[in-house]
C-alpha cells in the first residue's frame, strides 16, 4: 500500500472535506500542507504528527514548489505515512501533477484523494450551478494568474470568447480588467453576468454579480481581494434566484463561544449551521476531582436517599463514571426518584436509561423547589451530584423545605489554561459581533482572560446571557446583556441571537 497520499481539503466549509481524507490526515505521520482555506483540520492530526508548512498565499511562497517537490520526496523515503494536503482539489491549479510526477521518478507509489474545487463549490454557495440546460453546455476552468499579455499565454482567448461555455477563473481578481477585457473583444457580450465570490463556502463568504462592461470598476470600488472565483456566463443571473448559503440570519457574524471544550460541540454545530463565524474560546475546563473516596461512599449508600437532583449534563457524566467505575450501573437508581433541572440535563439522563420524575419547565432554584415540594420532596433525604463549587440557592431552599440535603461534588471546573490575545485580536479587527456566556463561571473566567476595561473598548459587541443567575454576573463586572432567552436554555440562547440578527 502507497504511504503517500496527495490530498484536496476542499474550499474552506470544514464540512466540505471528503470522509477519506479525514481518515488520512488523523492516521499521517508527516502532514505538508500549504495555504488553506481553512485549518482546521490540522486539529485532527496525531499529537506526535510533525507538520510542515510550505507556505503559498498570494505571491509569498514559503518554499519554492522545487523545494516542496524535494521535500515531499524525502519524507517519503521514510516508509511514514505522509500527507500532501492542498486546498480544493490537488489536481485542479493545485501543481498535484508535478508533485506526483517527482513522486514516480522517484519510484514512490502514492495515491491521490480529489476534494471538492473551489470553483464548483464557492459558485454553488454563492446559488450558481456551474452548469444549467437554459445556460451552458459547458464548463471550462481557467488560471487567471497567466499574464495574458505574455508572449508565451496558453490561453485562447478568441475561443473563450466565441464559446457559451460557463467560465470559471482562479486566481484572477489581479488580472479582473484584463480577463473581461479580453473576453468582450473576442466576443462575449458587455452585458454577459459575471459573478465574484471571496471565501466561498465560509461564513465570512462575500458574493456580487455584475457584467463584464462592469465588473473590473464595480470590484474596484468594493476594493475587492483574493481568494476569490470569477464565474462569468449566463449561469450567474440565477445568483439572487438561488442563493441559499448567503440567506443564512448569522452569516458573517462572529460569536464567542466560552462553554468548556468538552460541551462547546453542541452550541458551536447549531450557530455555525446558522452561518455564524464561531470563535471557540473556552474559558472554563472540566476536570476529575482528585479524590473520588466520598463519591464512593455516597453511591454504595445510595439506597438511604429518596431522590437524586442532577443539575448539570457534567453532574450526570461524573456520577456515571464512578458508578461504572466500582462495577454498577442505572439499576442502582431504580427505587430513587431522579429530578433534572434542564432539557439537556434530563436527555442527558435519558441518554442513561433514566427518565427523570421532575423536569422542571424553566430553571430558577424557587421553580425547582415549588415542583419538587408538589411532588412531595418535603422531609426527604436528597443528594444532589455537582460540582465541586457552585450555586449554593437550591440546596439551601431545599433544606428550606425541610429535606435533609447532601451536596456531593462530582467534579470540578478550572479557570481554562487559554489567553484572552486572539480573542481581543479578533474584537480589534471588528470580527466579532456577539459574547455568549451559559453560566456564571464562564462570564469570571472571561473577564479574568479578557479583563473588564479591555472589553469596555468595544462597545458594539453584544452580550448573550443564558439566563438571570448569568446575567447578576455579568453586570457583576461593570456590564448589561442585550440579549437573555426566557426559558434559559442552549436553544433559546441561540434563538434570541438568531432574532438579534435577523
Ligand atoms: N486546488 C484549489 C485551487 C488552488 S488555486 C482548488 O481546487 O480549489 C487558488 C485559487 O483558488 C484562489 O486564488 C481562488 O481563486 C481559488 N479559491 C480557493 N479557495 C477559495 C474559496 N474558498 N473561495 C473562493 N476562491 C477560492
Amino acid at each position: 500500500m502507497a504511504n503517500v497520499f496527495l490530498v484536496g481539503a476542499g474550499p474552506g466549509d470544514p464540512g466540505m472535506l471528503t470522509l477519506r481524507a479525514k481518515e488520512i490526515i488523523e492516521t499521517c505521520d508527516i502532514m505538508i500542507y500549504d495555504y488553506l482555506a481553512n485549518a482546521e483540520f490540522l486539529k485532527w492530526c496525531k499529537p506526535e504528527c510533525e507538520i510542515l508548512y510550505v507556505g503559498k498565499k498570494g505571491g509569498d511562497h514559503t518554499l519554492p514548489q522545487d523545494k516542496i517537490n524535494d521535500l515531499i520526496v524525502e519524507k517519503s523515503r521514510s516508509g511514514k505515512v505522509v500527507c500532501r494536503l492542498k486546498g480544493g482539489d490537488p489536481y485542479v491549479f493545485g501543481r498535484g501533477g508535478e508533485e506526483g510526477e517527482e513522486l514516480v521518478e522517484a519510484g514512490i507509489d502514492f495515491e491521490v484523494v480529489p476534494g471538492i474545487t473551489a470553483g464548483v463549490a464557492a459558485p454553488a454557495y454563492a446559488g450558481i450551478p456551474v452548469t444549467h440546460r437554459d445556460h451552458t453546455t459547458s464548463v471550462c476552468f481557467i488560471t487567471g494568474h497567466e499574464d495574458p499579455t505574455k508572449g508565451e499565454s496558453g490561453h485562447n482567448w478568441e475561443v473563450y470568447g466565441k464559446s457559451t461555455s460557463t467560465l470559471v477563473f482562479y486566481m484572477g481578481v489581479g488580472n479582473l480588467p484584463m480577463i473581461a477585457e479580453n473576453l468582450m473583444k473576442n466576443g462575449r457580450a458587455a452585458d454577459t453576468p459575471v459573478a465574484l465570490v471571496r471565501w466561498g463556502t465560509r461564513c465570512n463568504q462575500t458574493s456580487f454579480v455584475s457584467t463584464l462592461e462592469n465588473v473590473a470598476r464595480e470590484a474596484e470600488e468594493r476594493k475587492w481581494k483574493a481568494p476569490s472565483i470569477i464565474i462569468v456566463g449566463g449561469v450567474c443571473s440565477l445568483h439572487d434566484k438561488l442563493a441559499w448559503f448567503e440567506k443564512k440570519p448569522m452569516l458573517g457574524q462572529g460569536v464567542v463561544v466560552t462553554r468548556a471544550r468538552e460541551q462547546a460541540s453542541g452550541l458551536v454545530n447549531i450557530l455555525s449551521g446558522h452561518g455564524a463565524c464561531v470563535h471557540e474560546f473556552p474559558t472554563i475546563s472540566v476536570e476529575h476531582l482528585d479524590d473520588y473516596n466520598e463519591v464512593e461512599t455516597a453511591i454504595l449508600q445510595l439506597a438511604r436517599y429518596q431522590w437524586v437532583v442532577f443539575t448539570s449534563v457534567n453532574g450526570v457524566k461524573f456520577f456515571w463514571e464512578q458508578l461504572n467505575a466500582i462495577g454498577l450501573d442505572s439499576r442502582i437508581l431504580g427505587g430513587i426518584q431522579v429530578a433534572a433541572i434542564g432539557p439537556a440535563t434530563a436527555d442527558a439522563l435519558k441518554d442513561r436509561g433514566i427518565n427523570p420524575d421532575f423536569v422542571p419547565e424553566k430553571y430558577v432554584a424557587e421553580h425547582v423547589v415549588e415542583g419538587l415540594l408538589k411532588l412531595g420532596i418535603q422531609g426527604q433525604d436528597v443528594l444532589i451530584p455537582r460540582a465541586k463549587v457552585a450555586r449554593e440557592v437550591l440546596p439551601e431552599e431545599l433544606k428550606k423545605a425541610g429535606c435533609n440535603v447532601t451536596v456531593l461534588p462530582v467534579y470540578e471546573t478550572k479557570l481554562a489554561e487559554s489567553s484572552g490575545d486572539d480573542i481581543v485580536a479578533a474584537l480589534d479587527n471588528g470580527d466579532i459581533q456577539y459574547v455568549t456566556f451559559t453560566s456564571s463561571s464562564t462570564v469570571e473566567n472571561f473577564f479574568e482572560l479578557v479583563k473588564p476595561e479591555v472589553f469596555k473598548q468595544y462597545p458594539d459587541v453584544k452580550i448573550a446571557s443564558i439566563g438571570p443567575i448569568t446575567t447578576k454576573t455579568v453586570e457583576r463586572f461593570g456590564f448589561t446583556p442585550n440579549l437573555e432567552p426566557e426559558d434559559y436554555t442552549i436553544p433559546g440562547l441561540v434563538d434570541v441571537l438568531l432574532s438579534d440578527a435577523d
